[in-house]
C-alpha cells in the first residue's frame, strides 16, 4: 500500500535525517530502489515527473504499476509515490489516478497565485490523506524543460505557503537541477537557516540532490532539510553501466542480448546509488 510522506517525513525532521526522493523512469528503474529501500529498511518516496509519467503512459498507469509491484516484491517499508513540480492539472489528475503524495510548483506564479492554488490543492490532498509539497523560489536548472535561475527563496513567503498547512516545503537556495557547473558557489545555508527559523519543524526539501558535496547535505540536514530529490545521479549510473556491458562486447555473447540482461548492470548501477545516499541521508533503519 501506498502512503501519505506526511509520517515518514515528520519522524526525519525529528530524527535529524533524510528520506530520498529517487524519481522513476520504467520498471526497472521502479524495481531497483524498492528493492534497495526494503533491504535497507528504509522510508522511499519515487518521484514522477510529468514528463515521465507521459513517458510510461500516464499517471494511472504508474499509479497502478508502483501498487502492483509493491505488493508482488512483498515491500513492508512505506513508500509514498509523489508527483514531482506538477503543475494545478497535474496535481488533480495525480490525486484521482492514486498517487499518495504531491508536489504542486507554483513557484513561478506570483505568489497571490501560488498561495491560491496551493490552498485549493492542500484542501483536496486532506480529503484524500496525500502529502503536498509547494515550492517558493525557483530551483536552477531544467527540469522538463523548465530552466530557472536557482534563486534563494524569500523566508517570509516561505513562511506564509508553510502556514497554509502544506506538509514538506522545497526552497531554493542555490540548489539546481542536474549536474553543478565548475564554478557553483554552494548552498545558501543563511538563506536556510532564516528560512528553518521561520517555518519550524516544517519538513524542508532539497531538489536538485546530485552532486552536492556529502558535507553540505549533511549541514543542509541538520539545518531542517528531510527529504532530498535524487534523480540525475541514478540515471548517469545506469548509463555509464549499460555503456560498459556494450563495450565490453557482452551484447554479442551468447544471449547478452536479452532485455534482461542487457539492463541488469545499469539496475545493479541504480540500486548501488539508491544505497549510497540512504547511508548518507540517514535513513537506513528508519522504517
Ligand atoms: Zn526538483
Amino acid at each position: 500500500m501506498l502512503v501519505s510522506a506526511k509520517e515518514m517525513l515528520t519522524a526525519a525532521r525529528e530524527g535529524h535525517y533524510a528520506v530520498g526522493q529517487f524519481n522513476i523512469n520504467n520498471l526497472e528503474w521502479t524495481k531497483a530502489i524498492l528493492l534497495t529501500a526494503e533491504e535497507l529498511r528504509s522510508p522511499v518516496i519515487l518521484g514522477v515527473s510529468e514528463g515521465a509519467a507521459k513517458y510510461m503512459c500516464g499517471f494511472k498507469t504508474v499509479a497502478a504499476m508502483v501498487s502492483a509491484m509493491v505488493e508482488s516484491l512483498k515491500i513492508t517499508v512505506p513508500v509514498a509515490l509523489h508527483l514531482d513540480h506538477g503543475t494545478y492539472e497535474g496535481a488533480l489528475a495525480c490525486i484521482e489516478a492514486g498517487f499518495s503524495s504531491i508536489m504542486f510548483d507554483g513557484s513561478h506564479y506570483p505568489i497571490e497565485e501560488n498561495i491560491a492554488k496551493t490552498k485549493e490543492l492542500i484542501k483536496l490532498a486532506e480529503e484524500k490523506g496525500i502529502s503536498l509539497e509547494a515550492e517558493v523560489g525557483a530551483i536552477g536548472g531544467e527540469e522538463d524543460g523548465v530552466v530557472g535561475a536557482g534563486e534563494c527563496a524569500d523566508p517570509d513567503e516561505c513562511k506564509m505557503i508553510a502556514d497554509l498547512g502544506v506538509t514538506m516545503l522545497a526552497a531554493g537556495i542555490g540548489n539546481i537541477h542536474g549536474k553543478y557547473p565548475e564554478n557553483w558557489p554552494g548552498l545558501s545555508f543563511d538563506t536556510l537557516a532564516a528560512i528553518s527559523e521561520k517555518v519550524g519543524m516544517m519538513p524542508l526539501v532539497l531538489h536538485g540532490g546530485t552532486g552536492i558535496p556529502a558535507d553540505m547535505i549533511k549541514k543542509a540536514i541538520s539545518l531542517g532539510v528531510s527529504k532530498i530529490n535524487v534523480n540525475t545521479e541514478c540515471q548517469l549510473a545506469f548509463a555509464a553501466a549499460t555503456r560498459a556491458y556494450v563495450e565490453a562486447g557482452k551484447d554479442l555473447a551468447g544471449k547478452g542480448f536479452d532485455p534482461r540482461k542487457l539492463l541488469a548492470p545499469g539496475a545493479e548501477a541504480i540500486r548501488a546509488t539508491v544505497k549510497e545516499k540512504m547511508e548518507l541521508f540517514g535513513s537506513v533503519d528508519r522504517a
